[in-house]
């Protein structure tokens, strides 16, 4: 009876041992099996997430700094919410890209054709602007600390293209203060200004001051017509003025708030400028100048926004352009955007 009851207990004995150290052989392994598993799923995500910064600096979320500041977890959302970015080839991303609509607003302007082949603009159910205003909502992209306007004053001119280029390169988006010209060629640049996401603003039709501030008659005259000009060219009402001289210029007879009542009346908003590139000297300044005249002071404001000129006289303006945008788009939290209906009102006489 002993000896049997010893077997037994030895057996039993055994069988644990054994069951031991098979759970210490489970435990030691699937760690191996999971952290093999898991190394695997995070070379795959990390390759989508870098497929996925590329196509948003291609897209040019780039408005807004850089990829950078959207979160991995803002990066893996994007994945989740627009999953066709995904899953087509490169080609076709471009394409779709390509093609997606300059600005949400010409929906509306347009009426749906019945007839419209697939893929036409109104097609696309967003735009990269709605991307970053949807992670921008979210609080995934913070608004910058500093933001920085680019305005060009005067134009279209023999340089526009220069400059319209330039931007395009660095996927930034900058505002034009243009003068009434009609050549097929200056309408086509009223065109490619909207069509690339600028905003198009209004700097009066003739820039003679004495004509234009000789009576509220004339200016009236004047704005009419450079803003049926531009609506007519663009499909787009324009909504921003600057004054030929500034709101603060020693030109007009007349007292300039009888002027700024006539564009409140239309809701028309004026913009001046606290930055001057100073390219609008009679002597021709440097690149160089421009540069540090256009990018002083800006990390120690909220809303900078630069004057400058585009204009076939002013050849070193368009020549500083690529340095001015690297050295803005280098400075920490600063970001470089067109003026907007939600941009902080920058002017001389209120
Ligand atoms: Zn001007």
């Amino acid at each position: 009876m002993d000896d049997k009851n010893t077997e037994n207990r030895r057996d039993r004995k055994d069988l644990m041992k054994k069951i031991i150290i098979a759970v210490l052989i489970v435990l030691l392994i699937f760690p191996n099996i999971i952290s093999v598993f898991m190394l695997v799923r995070q070379a795959k995500l990390e390759d989508r997430i870098n497929r996925l910064s590329d196509e948003i600096a291609r897209m040019r979320l780039g408005t807004y700094g850089d990829i950078g500041r959207l979160s991995d977890e803002g990066r893996v959302a994007v994945i989740k919410a627009f999953p066709e970015l995904m899953d087509s080839e490169p080609g076709e991303r471009d394409t779709a890209i390509a093609e997606l609509p300059a600005e949400a607003g010409e929906d509306e302007e347009r009426p749906a054709a019945a007839g419209d082949a697939a893929g036409d603009k109104e097609e696309t159910a967003f735009s990269t602007e709605d991307v970053v205003w949807a992670f921008s909502a979210r609080g995934e992209i913070e608004e910058p600390a500093h933001k920085v306007y680019l305005t060009f004053d005067d134009g279209p001119s023999e340089y526009t293209d220069d400059i319209l280029d330039i931007l395009s390169r660095y996927g930034v988006k900058a505002t034009f203060f243009v003068v009434g010209k009609e050549s097929d060629a200056d309408i086509e640049l009223y065109r490619r200004i909207v069509e690339e996401g600028h905003t198009l603003g209004m700097h009066s039709y003739s820039h003679v001051y004495s004509r234009i501030y000789a009576s509220e008659e004339s200016f009236t005259a004047d704005l009419d017509k450079i803003s049926g000009l531009l609506e007519e060219a663009t499909g787009v009402k324009p909504e921003f003025y600057r004054f030929p001289g500034g709101s603060s210029n020693a030109v007009s007879n007349l007292d300039m708030h009888r002027f700024i009542k006539i564009l409140d009346d239309r809701g028309i908003s004026y913009f001046d400028w606290n930055v001057a590139s100073g390219d609008a000297t009679r002597e021709l300044l440097s690149s160089q100048t421009i540069l540090a005249n256009s990018t002083r002071g800006i990390t120690e404001r909220g809303t900078s926004v630069i004057l400058m000129h585009d204009s076939v006289a002013r050849p070193t303006t368009v020549q500083a352009l690529p340095q001015i945008i690297e050295t803005i788009l280098n400075m920490e939290d600063t970001a470089i955007l067109p003026i907007t209906s939600d941009t902080e009102q920058v002017r001389h006489v209120e």
